[in-house]
């Protein structure tokens, strides 16, 4: 019996196992080439999954699941302007930063790359509040870093009734006092006024 060779698509027999290959060639190219290819898209999805995990596998487990202990996730401005008897005073640089200009130390943990999350870069009056928790952060609370008096009767050493202090939140009369808490891209003004 002479041997016979099927092809396994169109069931059509052959003599020769090159008469088969022949006829798979000029019938059924397309079908050839498609699973080549995907012999070859298996390879590729295996090799980028074990240098993937191979990535994975590098890092430690501490690695892998650890947070990012100081990133900000608050990050607002707000500009103080203070005036002291019709002259404006300079807010300044480094509030929060230099040690001379960083007295109250207990929101230190919530600031990120050792600076306060109360802070000025630089005497613009632009506060910068950058937090790696979010929470209200008060007026009280960056005079308090600042190392300086402030509330409704009081700025500097302007105290003890010698005069009135007002507070404006863009434009408008803000009776908060300490317990404003800064939003966004507020224009704070605190004017001094010695009563005659
Ligand atoms: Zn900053
Ligand atoms: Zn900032």
């Amino acid at each position: 019996v002479p041997k016979s060779y099927r092809c396994a698509t169109c069931n059509s027999n052959f003599g020769s196992k090159e008469a088969l290959k022949q006829h798979r060639r000029s019938k059924h190219r397309a079908k050839e080439l498609a699973v080549k290819f995907s012999y070859v898209a298996a390879a590729i999805v295996m090799v980028s999954y074990v240098a993937f995990s191979g990535a994975l596998s590098s890092l430690s487990p501490a690695q892998r699941d650890r947070h990012v202990p100081d990133q900000l996730v608050m990050h607002i401005h707000a500009r103080l302007t203070i005036v002291m008897d019709g002259r404006e005073v300079t807010v300044p640089a480094n509030i929060g930063i230099s040690p001379s200009l960083w007295v109250d130390r207990s929101l230190d943990r919530y600031g990120q790359g050792g600076m306060s999350p109360l802070h000025t870069h630089d005497e613009s009056g632009v506060i910068h509040i950058e937090s790696i928790v979010v929470r209200n952060y008060t007026l009280g609370e960056l005079f308090d870093v600042w190392g300086v008096s402030f509330n409704e009767f009081c700025i500097f050493d302007k105290c003890g009734g010698r005069g009135s202090v007002r507070v404006h939140v863009n434009g408008v009369l803000n009776s908060e006092y300490r317990s404003h808490v800064f939003r966004d891209g507020e224009d704070i003004k605190i004017e001094f006024k010695t009563s005659n």
